[in-house]
């Protein structure tokens, strides 16, 4: 189970020169092999899963090593340096709030605590006007099912504690958020489901639940799935408390028919089912919208936000509607490390820098480029590639088997151990069978800088043949 781990062994590899990448020694540097040893020697083999090249810096949408080599980033560490790698505004937040020693404050009231729910609530949906911040992804979607459970039994009595999530989904990796998971893999440990989390069929239509080849106006007969895998488990739609989604899924950037969430979202108001977007990766402009629940003209009961909230430090949220988050009492819902003075600071110059940039903009019209190009890649290696798919600054390219359906782990690892050499930093291959390489660069990237990770990309396929 898992994915692939890196060999620490450095490999003698091409020199690069182009304005956005430099390979200058061996891959990895032979210098930094001491430290990748002694990470590999303590830590548990779990943490050794992405390219072994130890960052020294990073700035806008490149980063360093210290010995001599420069990537262009697809990776945006992982979806969250959306304002771009050490951003200038945010680093002197950072530093003006640490200077004047304010590093910890715990619930107690300060006042950039203040203005950051105040601005997040401006940028959310209107009637959706709560935020109770937090610090990881994952810890945002406990909570969202926590608030939505006690919402559920309040509205609908005891029985109303029902979650329906989606097969495919990753929600993050504590333990309701992976029993909401829809990878079972990534579940067994657990040894049991919860009985009233309910894991139904996602819209993908490369793998479609209903077996056809392909997208035919079909989201009612998919959508009649819900009702249908609920049946089989002798439950009811208003037993149902609430419904989770990612946006889209993060592990091959999937959205769902825009027709599939309409009907959803009207299932949910009929049952009085809360409708809860997953947004930890989709947010803060990532798909060229401040939120990716925006493609589909919906409005969620309930948000869970990370990553990109502050393109830096950790911090995350749950933005919801008062009623909904406002049924647990004072100090019942809350957590040590809840809204860090210097993670807040951070998150509000952030907002100011992708608003002063215009980088949702930006996401949207590169976005556009990053389709052209990865549709070029595509069309060249058909047979090797399932799809080329996403919106915005969130693109997936899946690795399949010489012209079939099934995902191709091995060649995605090769491409993706290719590209690193090549200068173009990328995460290891994600998704159903870990065949997708994802693309996912800071949002201030140009399109000069696409053309170049494009052709850094596409030599690594070419080669990996
Ligand atoms: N939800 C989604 C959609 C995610 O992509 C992730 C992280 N990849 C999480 C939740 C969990 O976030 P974190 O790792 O910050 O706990």
């Amino acid at each position: 189970m898992g994915g692939k781990t890196f060999e620490i062994k450095s490999e003698k590899v091409k020199k690069v020169e182009t304005p956005f990448r430099r390979i200058v020694t061996d891959i990895p540097a032979p210098e930094s092999l001491p430290i990748l040893e002694k990470l590999r020697k303590y830590e548990p083999i779990s943490m050794s899963g992405q390219p072994p090249i130890v960052w020294d810096h990073a700035e806008n949408f490149q980063v360093y090593d210290k010995y001599g080599n420069k990537w262009l980033d697809w990776s945006s560490g992982v979806l969250v340096a959306n304002a771009g790698h050490g951003r200038k505004e945010i680093r002197e937040a950072i530093i003006r709030t640490a200077e004047k020693s304010l590093l910890h404050t715990y619930l107690f009231p300060n006042e950039s605590r203040a203005m950051l729910v105040e601005k997040l609530v401006e940028i959310a949906p209107k009637g959706v006007d709560r935020v109770f911040l937090l610090t990881t992804g994952s810890e945002a979607v406990e909570n969202t099912i926590k608030v939505s459970r006690q919402y559920g039994q309040k509205i609908g009595g005891k029985k109303k504690i029902g979650i329906v999530s989606f097969t495919g989904a990753f929600h993050g990796r504590t333990m309701g958020a992976q029993m909401i998971g829809g990878i079972p893999a990534l579940k067994e440990w657990i040894g049991y489901q919860d009985p009233g989390m309910y894991v139904l069929p996602f819209p993908n239509c490369f793998r479609c639940p209903l077996g056809r080849l392909h997208y035919e106006g079909c989201e009612g007969e998919c959508f009649s799935l819900i009702d249908k895998g609920l049946e089989e488990r002798n439950t009811r739609a208003d037993e149902i408390a609430a419904v989770i989604t990612e946006s889209y899924q993060g592990g091959e950037a999937l959205f769902a028919p825009k027709g599939y969430i309409r009907l959803l979202s009207e299932w949910c108001r009929k049952h009085e089912i809360l409708l809860v977007f997953d947004e930890v990766q989709a947010g803060f402009g990532r798909t060229g919208k401040w939120f990716a629940f925006e493609h589909y003209d919906v409005v969620p009961n309930l948000i869970a936000c990370g990553k990109g909230i502050t393109s830096s430090l950790p911090l995350s949220c749950v933005i919801g509607e008062s009623k909904v988050m406002d049924v647990f009492g004072a100090g019942e819902m809350t957590s040590t490390h809840a809204a860090n003075p210097v993670c807040v600071a951070a998150a509000l110059a952030n907002i100011d820098a992708l608003r002063k940039d215009n980088l949702v903009k930006n996401a949207y019209e590169m976005g556009l480029v990053m389709c052209r190009e990865l549709n070029k890649i595509w069309k060249s290696f058909s047979d090797h590639i399932g799809y080329a798919q996403g919106k915005g600054l969130v693109w997936a390219i899946h690795m399949v088997k010489n012209g079939t359906r099934e995902s191709d782990p091995d060649r995605a690892f090769d491409v993706g151990r290719r590209a690193i050499q090549k200068g173009l930093m990328i995460t290891s291959p994600l998704g159903p069978g870990y065949g997708s390489i994802k693309v996912m660069p800071p949002l201030t990237i140009t399109e000069e800088a696409i053309l170049d990770g494009a052709s850094a990309l596409r030599e690594a396929i070419e080669e990996s043949l």
